[in-house]
């Protein structure tokens, strides 16, 4: 298939919003492609190589775009830069400036889908001294065979922009309505991707028989996307909600998802990124199990052993940051607290209850850094509250009740589990929000170039980000400085093509760094676009960073139904 029909369609996602329409536009396209490209097509839609866990990146920044557009297009790159201030979409500039030469030149050839997606592969394997150049020369080749309006997605996709709007929810419409006229082979498709993390997988199997969907299953190293917890404001509502059920600790680690077939282990992070490589304790350990193929996940925290006690997320990372990965696995060894488990030697668990799940676990653990999320079953509000009342004694984030009959439900923030936190001052929860500007500090901050974020969160239905917060205060100097460093890094002169605002930070940055919020209030405010409905959002009344969360990417921000439903359970907690 050649690239420009691609890009014709993509030029149509993007000039429209509604979700139906996205669908059947995709479903069309879909059906032309042949069954061996729809892979790499589905990938490069999600503007990605690979998945997550596979890690094939391009590392290239806007600079680099500039040089080879400059190159390919004959301009000077001051003169690029100098577009690209204009337009602020570099994809758009591109377009512009390869427009007036190809008026000029007939050259170039016809840019197939599958050549372009292997060079960019290719592109971002490129390693080692004089790299940089290579990678500039590979893509002004691509650019020199490119129509400008291939060359605008290209642009984008190199630099981490394409942004069509089209979010994994509509590719999976998509591929249903084009099998079956309508959604309702959805939820086999999303079964099979939540157990997999793989949509260009999926989307190449379903192509070939909708049959063999039906069948998926679990399989080591293709990470399952993580399954989500519910909240709920007291123990009396989740007894009401799931009746008796299993009370587990609620860690603040680091959630890992661990995968051993034979003397191969590969460790993943909730962002499904591989971190194998920083737990040389844990994968000892995984390797000494005596199943030959297993699949399972937990929270790890590092153990103090001078203070008795386990250190947070936070703690444990800089630990391992400051002593290197070999010194802090001797002095702070880590412990797994493993709370499920997926697949066992050919054997698919994920459809099992959390009970038939947990005795499988107590079989196999603990070991001695795989120890046992240690649970209770309750039945009644008043049990529960003691071991919620016992967790934050022990300093801990809370409880996670668990439903004995409920099965894994990767990828999904069900009720099969729900978490109950401590307090932060009045709010019910903390939530994840994604920095998306900056404001310069005033007053007597004004010495620190750094004022405070705008963040955002993310609703799924629509793919894009909407403002919830502006957060000016809670920040030590230390805090300040660091924020400015790694704001500054990625200032964009625009705002990010799938925000939603009203408001206005002093400099823009791309949606990448997510921080975790404490609040008083969820409020309805007119300058904040979450849920805006007749020029009513929702809000955050003192709001305070509570820290950065390197383990979450921006997609995985708290959503505007959350937001909705939190905001809703504070009129219950008032009662
Ligand atoms: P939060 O922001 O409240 O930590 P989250 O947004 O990271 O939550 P949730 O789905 O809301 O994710 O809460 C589940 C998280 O709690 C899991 O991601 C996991 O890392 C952590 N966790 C700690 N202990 C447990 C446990 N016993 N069972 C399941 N998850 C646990």
């Amino acid at each position: 298939m050649l690239f420009r029909e691609c890009a014709e369609v993509f030029e149509k996602l993007e000039s429209i919003s509604k979700r139906l329409e996205m669908t059947s536009i995709l479903a069309d396209f879909f059906r032309k492609v042949p069954s061996n490209e729809i892979q790499p097509l589905i990938y490069m839609i999600q503007g990605i190589l690979s998945p997550p866990f596979l890690s094939v990146e391009l590392g290239l920044g806007e600079r680099f775009a500039i040089s080879a557009i400059a190159s390919s297009a004959g301009y000077p790159i001051k003169e690029v830069e100098k577009n690209f201030a204009k337009s602020g979409d570099l994809g758009k500039t591109a377009e512009s400036l390869l427009e007036k030469k190809k008026q000029l030149s007939l050259s170039s050839r016809k840019l197939d889908l599958i050549y372009l997606y292997n060079s960019l592969v290719k592109i971002a394997k490129t390693s080692g001294a004089g790299s940089q150049e290579l990678k500039i020369k590979l893509l002004t080749e691509l650019l020199n065979n490119s129509t400008p309006l291939e060359s605008r997605f290209i642009i984008r996709f190199v630099i981490g922009e394409l942004r069509l709007g089209v979010g994994d929810p509509t590719i999976l419409d998509a591929l249903s309505v084009l099998k079956a006229g309508d959604k309702s082979l959805r939820e086999e498709l999303d079964r099979a991707y939540n157990i997999c993390a793989d949509l260009g997988l999926v989307a190449k199997i379903f192509m070939e028989s909708s049959e063999q969907i039906k069948h998926f299953k679990v399989k080591p190293f293709n990470p399952l996307i993580p399954a989500l917890a519910e909240r709920l404001s007291n123990s009396e509502e989740i007894i009401n909600k799931i009746g008796k059920c299993a009370v587990e600790n609620k860690f603040d680690g680091l959630r890992l998802q661990c995968h051993k077939k034979g003397e191969l282990v590969e460790i993943y992070s909730r962002k499904l990124e591989k971190m194998t490589h920083m737990f040389p304790d844990l994968v000892k350990e995984i390797k000494s199990l005596k199943q030959d193929e297993i699949i399972f996940e937990g929270e790890a925290l590092a153990f103090n052993k001078k203070q008795d006690r386990y250190f947070s997320f936070q703690e444990t990372i800089r630990r391992r940051r400051k002593h290197g990965i070999e010194e802090s696995s001797k002095e702070f060894p880590l412990n797994l607290f493993v709370f499920d488990i997926f697949y066992i030697d050919g054997r698919d668990l994920t459809k099992e209850s959390y009970t038939q799940r947990r005795k499988y676990l107590e079989q196999i653990f603990p070991t001695t850094l795989l120890k046992l999320s240690e649970n209770k079953i309750v039945s009644t509000a008043e049990e529960m509250e003691i071991l919620f009342q016992n967790a934050i004694k022990e300093n801990l984030e809370g409880i996670m009740a668990k439903d004995l009959n409920s099965p894994y439900t990767a990828g999904k923030r069900k009720f099969a589990w729900i978490k109950l936190k401590k307090s932060y001052g009045k709010s019910v929860d903390t939530i994840d929000a994604v920095i998306v500007g900056y404001y310069l500090g005033k007053g007597s901050r004004a010495k620190f170039k750094f004022g405070g974020v705008l963040t955002a969160i993310h609703n799924p239905d629509s793919g894009k980000f909407e403002t919830i917060a502006n957060i000016g205060s809670g920040f030590t100097e230390e805090e300040m400085n660091n924020f400015e460093k790694i704001l500054n890094k990625i200032k964009s002169k625009k705002p990010s093509k799938n925000l939603i605002f009203k408001t206005e930070p002093d400099f823009w940055v791309k949606p990448k760094y997510v921080v975790e919020i404490a609040f008083d209030e969820i409020t309805q405010s007119p300058t904040h676009t979450c849920g805006m409905e007749n020029d009513k959002g929702y809000a955050l009344r003192f709001p305070r960073i509570v820290k950065l969360r390197e383990d979450r990417s921006e997609n995985e921000v708290t959503t505007t139904k959350e937001i909705i439903d939190m905001y809703w359970l504070q009129f219950k907690n008032k009662k």
